[in-house]
C-alpha cells in the first residue's frame, strides 16, 4: 500500500509523511475567533482537517489533536492596530465580553459536530492559558527578543535569522512599504506584540496584570503556548489557512523558536479559502452563509460537507448555491444506493455482494495522494457493484451521513461482512486490518436507522405487494403516496420492490 504523502509549507513540496513516533501523531489546528457567528467560509477548514484525521486513522495512526478557540486578544487589523475582536463584539450586543465568547464557541461546537466532524482531543481556550503565556513573554524577554513599548511587549524580528523563510517574505519589501504615519515605537515594521497593554481609559474586560500594569495577549502567543503546554515541540503536524503564512504562523514560529530552540512543527497543511463569484467569503463582505442559512433553504450540513469534500484542500474553491444543490443530489443519490445495498443484502437477491468494482487500496491511494477526495468521490460514482460494508467503509472515512443517524444497537450481519472482509483484506495491510476489526465490531452503529426505516415501511410494501398482484393500482398508488410521510418512495424492479429517500 502506498505511503501518505502531503504537501508542507515549510519545503513547497509534497512529501512522504513519517512522523516522529511510528502510532500517535501530534496535530494542532488554528481554531476559530469566537466573537460571531461562523460561517461556511470557516467550516470549510475544519472539514478538511476532519479528513487529515480520518486519513491518517485509515493509516494506522492515532492522532493527538489539539484545537484552540480564541477568546481574547485577536485584534481587527493583523498590524496590532484596531479593536479586539471579543471586545468588540460585546460592545455591539450589550453582553460582557465571558458571554460573548462562550455564546459563540457553543455556535461553533454545535455545527462542528452537526458537520459530523471527529472531535479534537483538546478544545483549549486562550484566557485558560494566560500564566503560560506570561512565562513565555517573560522567556523572549530574557533571552532578548521583546522589547518594551508604551503600547505593550513587542517580538523583535530582526533578532530570529530565519523570521523571513517560512513565509519567503522580503523583509526589504516591508520596510519601503511601511505607511510613514507608522507612529509606534516597533524597531521593524513586522515587529508583533506580544503582550498589549490597557491605557488608562481605554475599555477592555479581559486584563491581566504583567510588569504593573494591565494587559491582554496578542494574537499569535496563545498558539505557541499552547502548543508548548498540551504537546510539546516538535510537533507533527500544524494546519491552518493560507492566509495564516505571512503573520499569524511566521510569529508563531519565531515565538516558539525563539523561546524553545526545537522545531514548532516538522509539516504545515495550509487550506485555500472559499470565494464567492470570485471574492474571498468573508463576514464582513456579507456574502457567506451559516450552516443554519444553508437548512433554511433546505441544505443539511452534510451536504455542504458533499461540496467541500469534492474539492481538494489546496485549491481555491467557488461555493455556489447551484454547486451545492449539485452535492445535494450527489449525496441523495449515495443514500439511496446506501439503502438499495442494504435491502438486497436483507434479501439475498444481491449475488455479487462479494465483488468490488472499485477496491479498497484505490481509495486509500486516492486518499495518501495529499488527500485527494475529489478522485476518490469519482471512484465512488463509477463504483458498479458495492456491497454495504463497502459503503459503512466510505461513511467512516467521510462521515456524510449516509446511514441516517449514528446509534447503537446489536449484531445481526456479522457473518456475512467478515466473509466480504476477508475478500477485501487480501489486498491491504496490518494497520488497515485494525481499521475494519472496528468497522466490523462497530457496524450496527451504521445499521441501526436503516433497520428502523426498514420495519416502519415492510407492512406498506407488503400491502403494495397484494394490492399490485391484485391488479388494484388505485390502493398501491395510495400507498406509495403513504410513503412520502416518511421522505420515502418505493421503486418497482423485476427483483420486487425497494424503498428510497426522496430528499
Ligand atoms: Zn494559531
Amino acid at each position: 500500500m502506498s505511503k501518505m504523502r502531503l504537501y508542507n509549507t515549510l519545503t513547497r513540496k509534497i512529501e512522504e509523511f513519517k512522523p516522529q513516533d511510528p502510532k500517535r501523531v501530534t496535530i494542532y489546528t488554528c481554531g476559530p475567533t469566537v466573537y460571531s457567528a461562523p460561517h461556511i467560509g470557516n467550516f470549510a477548514a475544519y472539514v478538511y482537517w476532519d479528513l487529515l484525521i480520518r486519513t491518517l486513522k485509515l493509516n494506522g495512526y492515532t492522532p493527538y489533536r489539539v484545537l484552540n478557540l480564541t477568546d481574547v486578544g485577536h485584534l481587527t487589523s493583523d498590524g496590532d492596530e484596531g479593536e479586539d475582536k471579543l471586545e468588540k463584539g460585546a460592545r455591539q450586543s450589550g453582553k460582557s465580553v465571558w458571554e460573548v465568547a462562550e455564546y459563540y464557541a457553543g455556535l461553533f461546537l454545535r455545527d462542528y459536530k452537526a458537520l459530523n466532524l471527529t472531535p479534537p482531543n483538546v478544545i483549549a481556550k486562550a484566557t485558560d492559558y494566560i500564566p503560560q503565556d506570561l512565562k513565555l513573554v517573560q522567556t523572549l524577554i530574557d533571552k532578548g527578543y521583546a522589547y518594551e513599548t508604551q503600547d505593550g511587549i513587542y517580538y523583535d524580528t530582526s533578532k530570529f535569522s530565519h523570521y523571513a523563510d517560512f513565509a519567503r517574505l522580503n523583509l526589504e519589501n516591508l520596510k519601503a512599504g511601511a505607511r510613514v504615519e507608522f507612529s509606534s515605537e516597533k524597531r521593524n515594521p513586522s515587529d508583533f506584540a506580544l503582550w498589549k497593554f490597557i491605557r488608562s481609559g481605554e475599555k477592555h474586560d479581559m486584563r491581566w496584570d504583567f510588569l504593573g500594569r494591565p494587559g491582554y495577549p496578542g494574537w499569535h502567543l496563545e498558539c505557541s503556548t499552547i502548543i508548548h503546554t498540551e504537546l510539546g515541540e516538535p510537533i507533527d503536524i500544524h494546519t491552518g489557512g493560507v492566509d495564516h503564512i505571512p503573520v499569524h504562523h511566521t510569529n508563531e514560529i519565531a515565538q516558539s523558536e525563539a523561546a524553545f530552540d526545537k522545531q514548532l512543527s516538522r509539516y504545515w497543511l495550509h487550506c485555500n479559502h472559499l470565494t464567492s463569484e470570485g471574492q474571498k467569503l468573508s463576514k464582513s463582505l456579507g456574502n457567506s452563509y451559516t450552516l443554519s442559512e444553508l437548512k433554511e433553504k433546505g441544505y443539511s450540513p452534510l451536504d455542504f460537507k458533499m461540496w467541500v469534500l469534492q474539492g481538494h484542500y489546496r485549491s481555491e474553491r467557488d461555493f455556489s448555491i447551484e454547486g451545492l444543490e449539485a452535492a445535494r443530489v450527489r449525496r441523495l443519490n449515495w443514500r439511496n444506493r446506501v439503502a438499495r445495498c442494504y435491502q438486497e443484502e436483507k434479501q439475498e437477491t444481491h449475488a455479487q455482494a462479494e465483488e468490488y468494482s472499485v477496491s479498497v487500496s484505490e481509495i486509500l491511494e486516492g486518499l495518501n495522494d495529499d488527500l485527494n477526495s475529489a478522485k476518490v468521490f469519482a471512484l465512488i460514482d463509477g463504483a458498479k457493484s458495492t456491497n454495504i460494508f463497502f459503503w459503512i467503509f466510505i461513511e467512516n472515512i467521510f462521515g456524510l451521513g449516509l446511514f441516517g443517524g449514528q446509534e447503537k444497537n446489536n449484531t445481526l450481519y456479522m457473518k456475512k461482512f467478515v466473509k466480504n472482509i476477508n475478500t477485501v483484506m487480501n489486498t491491504y495491510n496490518k494497520s488497515i486490518n485494525t481499521f475494519c476489526d472496528n468497522l466490523i465490531k462497530n457496524q450496527n452503529i451504521y445499521l441501526k436507522n436503516l433497520r428502523n426505516t426498514d420495519k416502519l415501511i415492510l407492512p406498506l410494501l407488503n400491502e403494495r405487494s397484494i394490492a399490485r398482484a391484485k391488479k388494484d393500482f388505485a390502493e398501491s398508488d395510495k400507498l406509495r403516496d403513504e410513503l412520502k410521510k416518511y421522505n420515502l418512495t418505493v421503486l418497482d424492479t423485476p427483483d420486487g420492490q425497494f424503498w428510497q429517500y426522496i430528499n
